[in-house]
């Protein structure tokens, strides 16, 4: 297992995703523009239920067992990843046919994309449900990807955990893609190396928070040091324990933890309400394991203390009036670094 001093972590309420895709489109803009990545997407959002991106990814296997055994995982295809769509932009926009070209895409139709079944989510009116799921790699304590590559061209980071694949040595095998549980991988075969979210380390390594956590106008991501117990991830997973890794029965330590979604309560047949949550628990602790029922009491208790005008710092953590305090050490500005230090 590899050990890091301190490690990086990131909290997101589920509470407060809106959908809006700001954060990947924040990550698209920053890391993934190069040849080659046209297809890739470090940070995406997928309604739950769903299929996700790539579709099916929770099927896939990989990670480990409850001995540390590696498990064996499937290589996503291009197509359950969704490729790069190209669309007919200059005939709907400089053509001149006005109204009677609308935008198109050219080519073979897809038949999958990394948000094909947005909004979808499951249940039957008026007891439907769905909710958002943004992922980033995990920058797991025990990373599969890791343990999997022969060529050790994946490393964590001794001073803060994250993970990153070393370019000048991975030769493109893809063992860490079949390994990922997560399928957070992306392979760049234009030049044929494996390439993933870096945690925006460059930022980091400056003192700005990740670029998906700053833009996000739910404010919803928490980005710290776990160690840290003055600061709110620190509190969220491990005082609190409202905040919880995703699958974590893959093995892998994940520290990107999720506040469980609320929901509003079912109606019975006759159309009154029942006490139950709409999205079931099982299907909760399918995501989260059997601890997420106890986090979501916990919120709901803090959020009751709250309504009687008592103080719940929970509740002030989760609420996040003062946004600039989501981020711990990395509050400084973005625009600060750019102007103190222009890039070489
Ligand atoms: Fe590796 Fe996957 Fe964990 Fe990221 S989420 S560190 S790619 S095993
Ligand atoms: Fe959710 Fe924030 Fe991403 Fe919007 S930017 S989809 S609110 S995590």
């Amino acid at each position: 297992m590899t050990t890091s001093k301190r490690q990086l972590a990131m909290v997101m309420d589920l509470n407060k995703c809106l959908g809006c895709h700001t954060c990947t489109v924040a990550c698209k803009q920053l890391w993934t523009r190069d040849d080659g990545m046209q297809h890739m997407w470090f940070n995406t959002v997928n309604t739950m239920p769903g299929e996700g991106t790539p579709r099916g990814w929770e099927h896939m296997g990989g990670g480990f067992d409850a001995s540390g055994e590696a498990l064996p995982g499937k290589l996503p295809s291009k197509q359950q990843f969704g490729e790069a769509w190209k669309f007919n932009h200059e005939e709907a926009y400089y053509g001149g046919k006005g109204q009677a070209s609308h935008l198109a895409i050219k080519g073979k139709s897809p038949t999958w994309g990394p948000n094909w079944d947005e909004d979808q989510g499951a249940g039957t009116f008026p007891n439907s449900y769905y909710f958002y799921l943004p992922r980033i790699c995990n920058h797991c304590t025990h990373p599969a990807c890791l343990e999997a590559c022969p060529r050790k061209a994946i490393e964590k980071r001794e001073d803060n955990g994250i993970v990153l694949v070393n370019e000048n040595r991975c030769r493109g095998y893809r063992y860490c893609q079949e390994a990922c549980p997560y399928k957070k991988i992306y392979y760049n075969e234009m030049r044929g190396v494996s390439q993933k979210c870096i945690f925006c380390f460059p930022r980091i390594d400056k003192g700005v928070t990740t670029a998906c956590s700053r833009q996000c106008p739910g404010r919803l991501r928490f980005v710290g040091y776990l160690d840290d117990p003055a600061g709110a991830i620190h509190k969220l997973v491990h005082e609190y324990k409202v905040a919880l890794p995703l699958h974590p029965e893959h093995g892998t330590q994940p520290n990107v933890f999720y506040v469980p979604p609320l929901s509003p309560e079912e109606y019975d047949a006759d159309g009154n309400l029942t006490g139950k949550m709409r999205i079931p628990l099982e299907y909760l602790e399918s995501l989260f394991g059997k601890s997420v029922g106890a986090a979501l009491e916990t919120i709901k208790k803090e959020r009751e203390r709250s309504r009687r005008g008592e103080k719940s710092e929970l509740m002030d953590l989760l609420i996040a009036r003062d946004w600039i305090k989501l981020f711990g050490p990395f509050d400084r500005d973005p625009r600060t670094v750019e102007q103190v230090d222009p890039p070489a």
